[in-house]
């Protein structure tokens, strides 16, 4: 799972504000905790408040029971790679993008292995749909698969 690559920046000082060391992974049960319920906003600077704030509007924004331990923030990140890859960013850019926006760290070869396995699973699904006679979901993948590949920028 893509979500499990991504590490937070901001994780020292986070450990160092809770007076408990989390680890560094993004979406790891613990940092989502503090993230969602726990975080004093006040001890961060400015920019890595901000970054908190995209963090929670971005990925921890749903209202599940479970929540945060529904899944949903581990789907959230991955759809947002391939939002922001379709969009026509690479994958450099999509780790720099990341790290800017969320204080979240992942390796630009993180994010192509990534989109590629997506590929895969897309043409997966493709063929299925094909199979079934669902034409509708078969424009759908080839929609999102040329627009991965970058077949389809304008
Ligand atoms: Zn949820």
């Amino acid at each position: 799972m893509i979500a499990s690559k991504a590490r937070i920046k901001f994780n020292r000082r986070l450990s160092k504000q809770l007076g408990y060391r989390i680890p560094d992974g993004a979406f790891h049960g613990a940092v989502l905790d503090a993230l969602a319920t726990r975080i004093v906003f006040d001890l961060f600077d400015h920019s890595t408040r901000e970054q908190i704030v995209s963090f929670h509007k971005t990925f921890l924004d749903c209202s599940c029971r479970e929540h945060p331990f529904c899944g949903c923030p581990e789907q959230k990140f991955a759809k947002e790679i391939i939002e922001l890859r379709e969009s026509g960013l690479n994958h450099h850019e999509i780790s720099a993008y990341l790290l800017d926006l969320f204080g979240i760290e992942i390796f630009p070869a993180d994010v192509l292995s990534f989109l590629e396995d997506t590929v895969h699973l897309l043409e997966a699904i493709e063929e299925i749909a094909g199979l079934e006679g669902e034409t509708v979901l078969v424009d759908k993948t080839q929609e999102h698969i040329a627009a991965i590949e970058g077949k389809k920028r304008t």
